[in-house]
């Protein structure tokens, strides 16, 4: 399994785009790694549904796919009947990307909860936003990461001929091929293991977190800082059934507090500090008739055992791609969850990755060229930036009780609320 290193290149400094900054082996032809078309670094929500976008796309059949996932493998055997504390929520468009290769049958197979309304309010002021989905179209789904990543797990068993999955299995090395390979060296990303087993790939992902070892080994920049604040999520049980179809959201001084439907009515889940906003501020500034302010349900109890506390941050790669690599997911973004987006925008990133290299696959391309990784990359900094701006404006502007502050929030809310062009066009951006 093992690759015979031949020589060592020294650091190699490259201009963006050019290559990595990284040291670079040349590694001998003799090699008996096993060469794989793609090698996806990080099997959590979205390299997981990164592979099964690739295993199920026709133009990958005839494709190698490996997946690395440091953990052991998540299949839940039967749905408890406690609900799990950590929920997303998922936007539509990413509804269409796990149906596209069969993920989202599972959920419904399993539990989920839609939502179709959302009261936003201020607790400086009476500003407020009630959404009304009046097409009894969905705005969005509250859905347990257990069940999501059971039924990637399922959907990736299915595709195990093109897509090898190996569990407990951390990469701890990247090398790059040399810029200037010799006649004998190999081209290719070569990846170790913690076992020391090895691979090789033309094209390696990294869907590897936040802390992404494959952006640190491509020398990719990464702009971030953390939030003094920490997410708080538990489950609440309701002293009262409920519709429970609503998503509720106050923004108070030391941070917003959101209560999400998710499982029976007399449920909820709530994310403190943070909420869950923009897929819900998305949700708030649809257009709506009712305006008529609301009661939240109360709260009888918290399940003690399911508090659990996130610290927060914000964190953007400067760059997506370098030759051969490309980084998706909080690798390439981390996102305040007051927007309840983070792996709405992975799994953006999927579907412009996956629809770009099944292009280049289609054409006979070679999958890790920069012609169309940054076309990948355009699109989506496109997209992510102006997602991550905002969630931090937003993060910073509720973060104040200071009147000028609250006084200008609350005309925003209201002029926003009063614009149904602009609630329509930021509602169709964060729904996708
Ligand atoms: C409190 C809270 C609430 C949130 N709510 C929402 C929400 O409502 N909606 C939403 O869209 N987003 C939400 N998010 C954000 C969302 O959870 C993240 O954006 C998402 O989980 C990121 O997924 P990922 O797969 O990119 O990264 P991760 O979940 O960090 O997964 C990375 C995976 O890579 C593996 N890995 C790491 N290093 C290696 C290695 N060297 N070799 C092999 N494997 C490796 C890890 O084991 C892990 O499984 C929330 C976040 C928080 C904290």
């Amino acid at each position: 399994m093992a690759a015979r290193l031949v020589s060592r290149c020294g650091a190699v400094r490259a201009a963006p785009h050019s290559g990595p900054l990284v040291s670079c082996r040349r590694w001998s032809c003799a090699s008996t790694d096993t060469v794989y078309d793609v090698v996806v670094s990080g099997g959590g929500l979205v390299g997981a549904a990164m592979a099964c976008a690739l295993g199920y796309h026709i133009h990958f059949h005839d494709k190698k796919i490996l997946l690395l996932e440091a953990g052991p493998k998540k299949v839940l055997k039967n749905l408890s009947e406690t609900y799990s504390n950590r929920v997303s929520s998922i936007s539509p468009g990413s509804a269409t990307l796990l149906s596209s290769f069969g993920a989202w049958d599972h959920i419904c197979n399993m539990r989920y909860r839609a939502f179709r309304r959302m009261q936003v309010w201020d607790a400086c002021s009476e500003a407020l936003i009630m959404f009304d989905k009046d097409n009894l179209d969905d705005m969005g789904y509250i859905v347990e990461n257990d069940v999501i990543m059971h039924a990637l797990a399922k959907q990736l068993e299915a595709v195990s001929d093109r897509v090898t999955v190996l569990y407990r299995s951390k990469a701890i090395r990247y090398t790059w091929p040399c810029p200037f390979p010799m006649a004998d060296s190999s081209p290719w990303v070569h990846i170790t293991l913690g076992d020391g087993s090895t691979f090789q790939t033309k094209l390696l992902i990294g869907a590897d977190g936040h802390n992404s070892g494959v952006r640190q080994a491509a020398g990719i920049q990464n702009v971030s800082w953390n939030y003094d604040q920490s997410a708080v999520v538990a489950t609440l049980h309701l002293s009262e059934a409920t519709e429970n179809n609503v998503a509720w959201q106050r923004f108070l001084p030391s941070g917003p507090i959101a209560l999400l439907p998710w499982s029976d009515a007399d449920h909820t889940d709530f994310i403190d500090t943070a909420g869950a906003m923009l897929q819900y501020a998305v949700g708030l500034l649809k257009p709506t008739k009712v305006s008529a302010r609301q009661l939240p349900p109360s709260v009888a109890r918290v399940d003690a055992k399911s508090r659990v506390l996130f610290p927060l941050g914000l964190g953007h790669a400067a760059e997506y791609v370098r030759p051969r690599v490309a980084l998706i997911g909080d690798a390439a973004h981390r996102v305040h969850p007051l927007a309840g987006q983070g792996v709405n925008m992975g799994f953006g990133d999927i579907s412009s990755l996956a629809h770009h290299l099944s292009t280049a696959a289609f054409n006979g391309k070679d999958l890790g060229s920069m012609s169309h990784l940054t076309g990948y990359e355009t699109e989506r900094q496109r997209h992510n930036t102006a997602l991550l701006a905002a969630t931090d404006l937003l993060k910073r502007l509720y973060s104040t009780s200071a009147s000028p502050l609250v006084l200008l929030r609350t005309w925003g809310l209201q002029a926003t609320n009063a614009a149904s062009p602009l609630k329509e066009q930021i509602m169709a951006f964060a729904s996708k």
